[in-house]
């Protein structure tokens, strides 16, 4: 059984204690990984703060080198990296290597061509002095990642933060610490400075905690379930640590009756039920203008029941198990809600026909309700699986009307011909990110991040380079 092991100042360790790791398509243990506690996240820490001062004093060019040699190791590993993601998550093999481990890449070579192409000061001319604004790093960052898209978030926190000079300390979700581990392995085996980058596994109360409450971290960017996100806050605002919180989501798929119907159809069942419902930015909310909506119910009920669910390893599989088994049975729970609240169960009722050596994962059939009532606790909770409602709206304002009647505010889509339309209605949503006949298409030099309960502050191209490092105005007298 593979031990998955802290790096901490260049060195591999253990701790007396294990946590154990699970194949949710098997329901079966197959690694384990360190019970840290405050003594390993504080040996980061220390770790990570000695490293500081000669990293955030390599030259740009160099930093952008090494995030492109960490690129190009796990481009070579393409296949074992997917390989772990997909058995750690339980999502398709084909996914992880074409979403999860593609985009990780991606992350580092983005920002290392980010960080040596931007040019991120600004200057002034006034009352016989010039001024100008310094961009630098603020010193020891706690890096906290969630479980659905393990190095893809991870990677998005790691490459701006060490572009711009910052050593950090990871914490994975003790749900999905596996390629976090073969990313710590890459960097060993090139050599990146020891302490500039550490892992350490365990749990949020255990490693997050004192992560986020050690004096010398001085920036958190966090990412999963807004409860976290919000006792993260209280924690961090009372030592004034810089915050980037991006949190869950409700998130809305409006579809008018001018829209490419087949379209709507064929990347809702996308932004529905894409890694297992397991994204923050499922649309799991569908509202259907009324003059379409049998129509729409009728292709997409049938297409869902078309979807293959089995073996992630299967590159057939469009949906493999939900990650544990505590999130099968909360999202299990929530479909039983459901029918108590009057839902109609369009789909996910049908066998799953999994083979005898996948009997114990934690699969599910893609679900769909209709006819939920309006007062529903489920109308506004995050299930985060692969369960979607619909409903069907008159006029547009009250589409909008129910796409904002949630806590949250993370990316809604919008589907019509009428690009005035989708103007209008974009700038009415509360949503950080608002996809106008399409969705999940990303440009990383664009802003990222929730409003509401879905977040604070934002991540991304610039963003990331501002939220990274800190401003100083130099103001020189020319008298
Ligand atoms: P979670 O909040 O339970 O855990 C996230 C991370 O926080 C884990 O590493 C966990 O160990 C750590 N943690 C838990 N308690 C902590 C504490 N008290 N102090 C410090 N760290 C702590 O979330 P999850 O179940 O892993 O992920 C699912 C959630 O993440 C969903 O709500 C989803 O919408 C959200 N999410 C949001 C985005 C986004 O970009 N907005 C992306 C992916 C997932």
């Amino acid at each position: 059984m593979e031990q998955i092991k802290n790096y901490i100042d260049g060195e591999f360790s253990e701790t007396s204690e294990t946590l154990d790791n699970f194949n949710p398509a098997l329901g079966k243990v197959y690694s384990v990984q360190p019970k840290s506690g405050s003594m390993e996240a504080i040996a980061a820490v220390v770790s990570a703060k000695k490293a500081f001062t000669k990293w955030s004093a390599t030259p740009l060019e160099k930093r952008a080198e090494w995030l492109h040699k960490i690129a190009d190791k796990i481009e070579e590993r393409i296949d074992e990296f997917a390989e772990a993601e997909s058995t750690d998550v339980g999502k398709p093999l084909w996914l992880a290597k074409q979403m999860d481990i593609s985009r990780s890449i991606h992350n580092f070579r983005f920002f290392a061509t980010e960080i040596i192409h931007k040019k991120e000061r600004s200057t002034t001319m006034s009352d016989g002095s010039v001024n100008y604004e310094l961009r630098q790093p603020v010193g020891v960052a706690a890096l906290i990642t969630p479980w659905n898209l393990p190095l893809y978030l991870l990677s998005w926190k790691i490459a701006p933060a060490l572009a711009t000079g910052n050593t950090v300390v990871c914490k994975p979700s003790e749900i999905t610490p596996m390629t976090a581990y073969l990313l710590s392995q890459v960097m060993h085996d090139l050599g990146l400075p020891k302490g500039v980058c550490n892992f350490v596994y365990g749990t949020g109360p255990d490693v997050g905690e004192a992560l986020i409450t050690h004096p010398a971290v001085s920036l958190i960017s966090f990412t999963g379930g807004t409860a976290t996100g919000s006792t993260i806050a209280s924690k961090a605002s009372a030592q004034f640590k810089k915050l980037s919180l991006e949190l869950g989501g409700k998130n809305a798929n409006i579809i008018f009756k001018d829209a490419d119907l087949d379209k709507a159809v064929e990347t809702s069942l996308k932004s529905s039920f894409l890694n297992q419902g397991e994204i923050c930015l499922c649309g799991s909310r569908i509202f259907i203008q009324e003059d379409i909506f049998e129509d729409f119910k009728k292709k997409f009920v049938a297409k869902t029941k078309e979807l293959i669910v089995g073996d992630p390893k299967d590159k057939n599989s469009f949906m493999g198990p939900l990650v544990s088994k505590e999130h099968f049975e909360k999202v299990k729970s929530c479909v039983e809600l459901a029918k108590k609240d009057k839902g109609l169960v369009l789909a996910g009722d049908e066998d799953l026909n999994l083979p005898d050596h996948l009997k114990g994962g934690y699969f599910m059939r893609p679900t769909i309700i209709d006819e939920l009532s309006d007062c529903s606790d489920l109308q506004q909770k995050e299930i985060f699986g692969p369960v979607v409602t619909l409903r069907s709206f008159k006029y547009p304002k009250d589409a909008v009307k129910w796409a904002n009647t949630t806590p949250y505010g993370l990316s809604a889509s919008i589907w019509t011909s009428d690009l005035k339309r989708a103007h209008k209605v974009a700038a009415q949503l509360d949503a950080g990110t608002v996809w106008v006949n399409t969705w999940l298409k990303r440009d990383l030099r664009m802003p990222f991040g929730g409003v509401k309960e879905s977040g604070l502050g934002r991540e991304g191209g610039e963003d990331s380079i501002k939220f990274f490092t800190e401003s100083k105005t130099v103001c020189i007298s020319l008298s």
